[in-house]
């Protein structure tokens, strides 16, 4: 059962590197690689850097990200990308926008990505999904304002699965609302919602991980 999640997850990913369906697309697809694992992370899309790095979040958010995880879940960059499943709104670098920022996708480029995911979670059977940033956010729920949703946890229904989705903000620079009121509160929260989540404690533990909140129960 596991080695064929496993066989079908690199099949699956194989086949996503090869997908060209959005001319505008500036990049080939970048992936973190077949893990499989009861947890995804789903980003928006890679900025320019991912694509040349060959893997999701390798630049200053996913710095950030990884700081976020490794203080609240206690695992290390090396072990989130060893033990999480990296998925994204779209795979694709967009290109610039005319201000000089990422261009935000398309929603036919989103259209035509968003069976990526749903394979994915037909594949991962997931317990839960941690959607980074609005544009990732909005694949599963509404979210017209991020202190509405973040630091709370749903169960949305995708690929016809129930899944647990705890949401967070894009780790990006480019906003500070995680750095400042109510955000920097929610966030925690958030982090501490994902930590506890029943399917990252199974990762953890069979990290070796003892997170800073179970710590403080030993
Ligand atoms: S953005 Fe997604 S659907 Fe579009 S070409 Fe890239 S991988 Fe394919």
């Amino acid at each position: 059962m596991a080695s064929s999640r496993q066989t079908n997850l690199r099949r699956h990913v194989t086949a996503l590197l090869k997908c060209r369906r959005c001319p505008r697309m500036r990049s080939t697809p970048v992936s973190g690689g077949p893990i499989v694992s009861e947890v995804i992370l789903v980003g928006q899309a890679p900025g320019p850097r991912e694509p040349v790095l060959q893997r999701p979040f390798a630049h200053t958010a996913g710095q950030t990200l990884f700081r976020w995880l490794e203080q609240h879940c206690g695992l290390t960059e090396a072990q989130v990308r060893s033990t999480i499943y990296f998925a994204a709104v779209c795979r694709c670098f967009p290109g610039k926008n005319s201000g000089g920022g990422d261009r935000v996708p398309a929603p036919d480029e989103i259209r035509n990505c968003s069976s990526w995911l749903d394979q994915e979670v037909a594949i991962l059977k997931p317990r839960l999904i941690i959607p980074v940033g609005r544009l990732a956010i909005g694949q599963f729920i509404e979210c017209t304002k991020l202190e509405h949703v973040i630091g709370c946890a749903f169960r949305v229904r995708r690929a016809e699965r129930n899944v647990d989705l705890i949401p967070l903000p894009h780790p990006s620079g480019a906003s500070p609302w995680h750095k400042i009121p109510p955000g920097r509160a929610l966030l925690a929260k958030a982090l501490r919602k994902i930590a506890r989540h029943e399917a990252m404690r199974r990762l953890t533990s069979r990290s070796g991980v003892v997170c800073a909140w179970q710590a403080l129960c030993l």
